[in-house]
């Protein structure tokens, strides 16, 4: 149900794209979204993605309270050359 819309994806590789001075044609692939998982912040079953506190698994709306921290962890893993 919930999980990335169109519109975050695309704001996503963008960022991708800007921090890596990559062209805007430049794929920026993303793993496929985690499917149907419970966040382990709020406990609701969605889309994961493991930007929360220590790598753990939270939902899109949990990341956004802590937008920050949250595009913080995600260009740490960028830089790991780990999943994102
Ligand atoms: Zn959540």
């Amino acid at each position: 149900m919930s999980g990335l819309t169109q519109g975050e994806i695309d704001r996503i590789k963008d960022k991708i794209r800007a921090k890596h001075g990559l062209d805007s044609n430049h794929p920026a692939m993303l793993t496929e979204a985690l499917t149907a998982q419970q966040c382990d912040q709020c406990g609701k079953i969605g889309e994961l993605r493991p930007y929360g506190p220590s790598g753990s698994l939270i939902c899109w709306p949990c990341g956004q309270l802590d937008a920050q921290g949250t595009e913080a962890r995600f260009f740490e893993r960028l830089d790991e050359g780990r999943d994102i």
